[in-house]
């Protein structure tokens, strides 16, 4: 009889994990209080990032520092109190970003970013979801010609150690490739080997079709508790209790929570992030994604509208949402393009599940039998999801993965 795995939470990994053990014969029930991909996988910038080789460091150039400090940046913003509740992670988190640690972690990083579109054209061909996706990439924008020169050697090393592929987009060229942007853009860099989704929470809901039409079952309910029971996993929701033979916890964000109560001391922190969509103005088109480098934040053409989103706010996941990082990021991109009205009353609040090394934890949960850990994808969670599937099936299968995962274990820290 096959094995029933119960798989905790439906964003872009859950999705993922689920659709991957159903395809290797298992009988898999994905749980989330929730439709599929209505959390983080939902609201955020939708671009399958293959150049993201590296993670986000916490910025420890003093110069960085006396940036983000006033806290009116539109890349970094913090609350103070968020700093002291989250300490020791990000305590942890900067000493992760070391020069010489973070240099470690670059190349394992990598090694999972680097499958991140092959795994993702394998899941959407399967759900008929093509037409979610665009393969031509997206344009890191700049104001400063010497930045501008700076990143482009830092995209050449980039390329060279991990097949990431980009063009150098002079001024003339933009001017084709994005005749709305203002002359505040001097360059660009376009990221070719990336891709980009035009409506990411209906790419998970496709994800979560495929699998049902695959024989997976979805179940709507809160989950309250989840303990072993014998050599299976009970989780008890608000509509009952589940059982199986093995659980995979995928929820994202809220993980720490799950992960404290079951005795892993795991850092975790969560750095939030906004979206609101805008229409253009009259006749003004925008073709390609465009990250606002010197400002941090991006705008991206999707279904729903132009769809901005802030970079990172340190603050818990539960706190008031503070709308002030989007009014900035908003203020930027309206000298870039033409933006026309705001399309929502309220901006979207997310929170990226971030641990300190910046790497997610994929694989056997080290305390417990029949735990699995698939969590903690921070900035590229919606990037890295299908890889994530495909891993945790070839470990719970006991093949050899796709990657070294010795660095994605949960007794590293
Ligand atoms: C502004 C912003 C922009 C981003 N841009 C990108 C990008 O361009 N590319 C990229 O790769 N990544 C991006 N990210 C990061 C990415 O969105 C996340 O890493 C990813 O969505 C995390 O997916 P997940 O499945 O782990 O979590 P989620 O999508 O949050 O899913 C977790 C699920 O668990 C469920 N859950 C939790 N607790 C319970 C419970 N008790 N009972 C039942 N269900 C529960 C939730 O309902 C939720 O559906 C961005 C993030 C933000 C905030």
């Amino acid at each position: 009889m096959a094995r029933h795995t119960l798989v905790l939470g439906a964003g872009m990994v859950g999705v993922s994990v689920a659709w991957h053990l159903r395809s290797r014969g298992r009988d898999v029930t994905l749980v989330d209080r929730r439709e599929p991909g209505r959390e983080t996988s939902y609201g955020n910038a939708g671009l399958i990032q293959r150049e993201a080789v590296k993670p986000h460091p916490f910025p420890r150039d003093l110069g960085d520092l006396w940036r983000v400090l006033p806290n009116r940046s539109i890349d970094i913003r913090y609350r103070t109190g968020a700093m002291f509740a989250e300490a020791n992670p990000l305590w942890q988190y900067w000493r992760y970003s070391a020069p010489q640690s973070f240099a470690r972690i670059v190349p394992e990083y990598a090694s999972l970013i680097e499958h991140c579109t092959a795994e993702h054209e394998t899941m959407f061909k399967a759900a008929g979801a093509e037409h979610l996706i665009r393969r031509d990439g997206w344009l890191q924008v700049f104001r400063s010609l010497d930045i501008f020169e700076a990143e482009l050697a830092e995209a050449a090393s980039l390329r060279d150690r991990f097949g990431v592929t980009f063009e150098r987009i002079d001024a003339p060229r933009l001017r084709e490739m994005e005749p709305y942007l203002s002359d505040r853009a001097i360059g660009a860099i376009h990221w070719t080997n990336a891709w980009s989704v035009v409506d990411p929470g209906g790419l998970v809901q496709a994800y979560a079709d495929d699998f049902v039409a695959c024989g997976g079952r979805i179940e709507r309910a809160e989950a309250r508790d989840i303990a072993p029971n014998g050599k299976s996993w009970c989780l008890s929701a608000d509509r009952g209790a589940f059982e199986a033979d093995e659980l995979v916890l995928a929820t994202g964000p809220w993980s720490s929570t799950w992960l404290g109560r079951l005795g892993y001391r795991v850092p975790m922190f969560v750095m939030r992030g906004y979206h609101m969509h805008y229409d253009a103005a009259p006749d003004a088109i925008l073709n390609y994604g465009v990250m606002d480098f010197e400002k941090g934040y991006l705008l991206t053409p999707k279904r729903a509208g132009l769809r901005l989103t802030t970079g990172a706010e340190l603050n818990t996941i539960d706190a008031p949402p503070r709308f002030g990082q989007l009014a900035a990021a908003e203020e930027a991109a309206r000298e870039l393009f033409a933006l026309g009205a705001r399309k929502e009353s309220e901006p979207w609040k997310g929170a990226r599940p971030c641990l300190a090394d910046m790497k997610p934890i994929i694989g056997a949960a080290h305390r417990h039998r029949n735990l699995w850990f698939a969590l903690g994808h921070g900035h590229q969670g919606f990037t890295l999801g299908p890889t994530t599937g495909r891993l945790l099936g070839q470990l719970m299968d006991g093949e050899a993965p796709l990657v070294d995962m010795a660095p994605f274990r949960s007794d590293r820290f």
